[in-house]
């Protein structure tokens, strides 16, 4: 009998994966896997060079065969600009929890887009510090129970949350911004599209790719699996839209935009 292949495992996952170390019904492996499958179709995980930070995205040093730098908290766009301006043809990225991109690194961020760094990061959005206990994070929405905010996220106390592909599609010097998930079989196809799209923006040199992903965290949204991918098709993906921000395809349009 004929036996044909409908899914196997991306070249660059290690056997077996590290992705165990992740909670049970966590999301992040699932986005690794959309980036591992980009790489692999695009042909380039060959000259990929990843610039992690510090957070649960990190674990996924351990399941990826590729180059990887490991990175003091929030400074992975800082350490990318170095990597890229030192090997031009390397196909350098991020990939940043939401703590790590927008809160601690926020000034490596806006310092990328600003200069206009030929770099694609991917922020994994769970709206909260998830390695350190679930603590209030820029992401958190308005109400939300974090281990820093047991009453619920007051904006008059703690502000509001920071809509950071909105935010990254405002600079001059980013070409591409998009908010994906992968709560359903459909919206991981579509932010497997915009990773992609990020990917080309940088081989074709235009600037700076942002694409934001989020992702469920159960343990500290105190919610099951199934429950948590509910929240993010509900109530998440309200306060924070999937869709493109910004998509700049040469240069000189880019130099225009206001
Ligand atoms: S704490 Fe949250 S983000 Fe971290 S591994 Fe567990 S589910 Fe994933």
């Amino acid at each position: 009998m004929n036996k044909k292949m409908v899914c196997g495992k991306p070249k660059i996952w290690k056997d077996p994966p590290g992705a165990a170390m992740y909670c049970p019904g966590c999301q992040h492996p699932v986005i690794d896997r959309v980036i591992s499958e980009v790489l692999e179709e695009m042909n380039i995980d060959g000259k990929a060079i990843c610039v992690l930070g510090v957070g649960c995205h990190a674990f996924v040093q351990v399941a990826w065969d590729l180059d990887i730098l490991s990175c003091a908290h929030g400074r992975a766009l800082d350490s990318a600009t170095a990597v890229k301006r030192l090997n031009p043809d390397a196909i350098v990225f991020t990939v940043q929890g939401d703590g790590d991109c927008i809160a601690i690194g926020a000034g490596a961020f806006i310092g990328a887009m600003a200069r206009g760094e030929k770099i694609t990061t991917i922020m994994f959005n769970n709206t909260n510090y998830g390695t350190t206990g679930g603590q209030l994070a820029p992401t958190s929405l308005l109400g939300q129970k974090t281990a820093t905010t047991p009453h619920g996220r007051d904006a008059a106390l703690e502000g509001y949350p920071v809509h950071t592909a909105e935010l990254a599609a405002t600079f001059k010097g980013t070409a591409y911004s998009a908010r994906g998930s992968v709560h359903t079989p459909a919206a991981y196809q579509r932010t497997k599209r915009y990773i992609k799209t990020a990917f080309q923006k940088q081989i074709d040199g235009i600037g700076f790719s942002f694409v934001e992903v989020l992702s469920a965290c159960p343990p500290n949204w105190h919610l099951s699996p199934i429950k948590c991918l509910e929240r993010i098709g509900e109530d998440i993906v309200s306060e924070f839209p999937l869709g493109e921000f910004k998509n700049e395809d040469s240069t000189e349009r880019l130099s225009k935009s206001k």
